[in-house]
């Protein structure tokens, strides 16, 4: 048994507000039985019922058992899918009228991402208590000190933020729309602009070059020449550019674009690019040489294992390719790989189990890896003792603020 101290965590991707809100809502990570997943749904007294982290790969609902329930909106585990019952649609259907009519369509949800974001963050509003109490009761027992927001739902969370003394201890991202959005000094607060290039592994929107087993290729958001026009003017800002691009062909895409874009000398504000989950080891190299940094979630290694009914075998083994990143295309931890949450789920426990003892070899990170690219510089605001059993596998964790 090895016994060490880390300092707390610096959760570089994660949704604060959003999540500040759902820490409300009926999850349903961990209820594995579709019997009460509908139970729990059932009691629910709230006008509209947010229900949060359903996995589609353990059951799925039908129309007609969903539509006996209370008024309802089940997130699925990604984000990136939606099922709204008939009560719900009867309730909201005037005032979010565009939502609700493209809330079956992949294809749409994948396109406007920001607006499903404002619409569920409305649904399930935080209040200042609630914001506090998400860093400083949720985050903090999970051995978080610090979160950034990556995609901003609504300017109110930056007053919430400032309220509470936290905006320390996170940065926002927003997309270009809502940073157009705001006054001049609230776009102080903004640390830089959110760009979606594909979807999500669990919906099958991430875009991989061999296509998922049931056939689907995922869906690319923008053409090159989109994507090219859009950065343009998110360099006007002059703000750095987060990429969420999770597939083969879109973290192929950025960095060809980015190259085009240093040929003709022109130069862009810091990139970060999130997740990259499926980045070949051609374009990390190319990646590396441009400059770019890479935002990645140790905890998604288990993707390996929750999405083997849809990823082709080669996409498990290369999902989250941390030994080829470090070693041979030479990322940093905590220079320019910087690691985080999503949210999916927050902690240290998960995120450090994942990342010690993966299921593929390729996705694992040593101890002193996992910190620099995932803690604080030093343990001023607590620390972490994390007990290692080689032999078993396991790892215990103690958070002492
Ligand atoms: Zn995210």
């Amino acid at each position: 048994m090895k016994k060490i101290k880390i300092p707390l965590l610096r959760d570089h991707h994660t949704h604060p507000c959003v999540y500040s809100s759902l820490n409300q809502c009926i999850n349903l990570r961990s209820v594995l039985n579709k019997e009460q997943a509908l139970t729990q749904m059932s009691q629910s007294k709230n006008e509209i019922t947010v229900v949060y982290g359903w996995n589609s790969s353990f059951y799925s609902f039908d129309d007609k058992e969903l539509d006996r329930l209370p008024p309802l909106i089940i997130c699925n585990l990604s984000f990136h899918s939606f099922l709204v019952n008939k009560p719900a649609r009867d309730i909201l259907y005037s005032s979010h009228t565009e939502v609700i009519s493209n809330i079956d369509k992949t294809n749409w949800i994948e396109r406007n991402l920001d607006k499903i974001t404002k619409f569920i963050a409305g649904l399930v509003t935080s209040t200042t208590d609630q914001i506090k109490s998400f860093y400083d009761d949720f985050l903090v027992t999970k051995g978080i000190w610090y979160a950034e927001e990556l995609l901003l739902p609504d300017e109110k969370f930056i007053q919430l933020l400032l309220q509470n003394g936290l905006i320390d201890r996170t940065r926002i991202w927003a997309d270009l729309e809502m940073f157009h959005s705001l006054d001049r000094e609230n776009q102080e607060h903004i640390q830089g602009i959110k760009v979606f290039t594909d979807g999500a592994v669990g919906v099958k929107t991430a875009t991989i070059r061999e296509g998922f087993i049931s056939g689907e290729k995922g869906i690319m958001i923008y053409t090159d020449k989109e994507l090219e026009n859009l950065l343009l003017k998110i360099k006007k800002t002059g703000k750095p550019i987060a990429i969420h691009a999770i597939g083969d062909l879109v973290t192929e895409q950025v960095v060809r674009i980015l190259e085009k874009f240093k040929s003709q000398k022109v130069f862009l504000p810091t990139i970060r690019m999130e997740h990259c989950q499926f980045i070949t080891k051609e374009t990390a190299i190319k990646a590396k040489e441009m400059g770019i940094k890479l935002s990645m979630q140790p905890n998604f290694n288990s993707d390996s294992r929750h999405y083997a009914d849809r990823l082709p075998e080669k996409y498990l083994r290369n999902n989250n390719p941390f030994r080829m990143l470090i070693d041979e295309a030479g990322f940093v931890p905590g220079e320019d790989l910087i690691f985080g949450s999503d949210g999916m789920p927050h902690g240290v426990q998960y995120a450090l189990e994942q990342s010690l003892f993966p299921f593929y070899q390729q996705q694992k990170l040593s101890i002193k890896e996992f910190t620099a690219g995932y803690c604080m510089p030093d343990k001023s605001n607590g620390h972490i003792v994390v007990e290692v059993d080689e032999s078993q596998q396991k790892i215990s964790t103690r958070v002492i603020i």
